[in-house]
């Protein structure tokens, strides 16, 4: 299975960044500690944290020179939104993708909509490309009053987005629903539940928090199936 390189720009907080990660750590985590015991030592992903990098031995300008260098070339001044089309074009075209294939998470601290024709006013809190890049906003969930509700919303969504990254749950599985959008969904309690509004997304996220799942035991058994698929060659 591909590694996952986990970035996000200065304008997300720290305490945002901690709890993505920490969605991060457990799906990733859980899969490592699994494949260890079975003394499958590279079956798993490698998580990359490369947060807001920038490599300072590039002249000033030159392009891939800092997470920030792909902001620019992607933010709408007028939208004041960073444009999604245009930034997973530059994630999935960069030269680390070709020298070595990897899942891209990034965390903005900005306003995303997915393209420029986008209505006005409005915007999103995630995009994917599926086994290849998904871009997270942290802006739509700042609405959330209570700082530790939105603090676990944003595991939820970084959780839920690394499920569709990776591609769970499974197609194979039929009480999956699959949307007009073709994103699929499960219909456990689980982080791969559809939640098509903020207040529905936030309700969510405490069911999950209570009954001590991310992941459903379906959902988890389907990314360990990938997962030794990938490792074993199969498909
Ligand atoms: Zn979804
Ligand atoms: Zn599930």
């Amino acid at each position: 299975m591909k590694d996952l390189s986990v970035v996000w720009t200065e304008t997300v907080d720290i305490l945002e960044v901690r709890f993505g990660l920490a969605a991060v750590q457990e799906i990733i985590g859980d899969l490592q500690t699994i494949t260890f015991r079975k003394g499958f030592f590279y079956a798993a992903p490698s998580v990359n944290v490369f947060g807001n990098w920038i490599i300072p031995s590039l002249p000033e300008g030159a392009p891939y020179r800092s997470l920030q260098w792909y902001i620019d070339q992607s933010y709408d001044r007028a939208r004041r939104s960073v444009i999604g089309s245009k930034l997973l074009e530059l994630i999935v075209n960069e030269p680390w993708q070709k020298s070595n294939a990897h899942y891209d998470l990034f965390l903005l601290g900005q306003s995303l909509v997915p393209t420029a024709e986008y209505p006005s006013g409005q915007q999103v809190l995630a995009l994917s490309m599926p086994g290849r890049a998904t871009v997270i906003s942290a802006v739509p969930l700042r609405q959330i009053q209570d700082d530790r509700l939105r603090l676990f919303t944003i595991r939820r969504v970084v959780g839920h987005q690394l499920g569709h990254l990776i591609g769970v749950p499974s197609p194979s599985r039929p009480e999956t629903f699959l949307e007009p959008s073709g994103e699929r969904h499960c219909p456990n309690v689980c982080v791969m539940r559809d939640s098509p509004e903020l207040e529905k997304l936030v309700q969510m996220a405490l069911e999950e928090l209570r009954a001590h799942v991310m992941l459903c035991p379906a959902c988890r058994q389907d990314l360990l199936d990938m997962m030794m698929d990938a490792y074993f060659g199969r498909n």
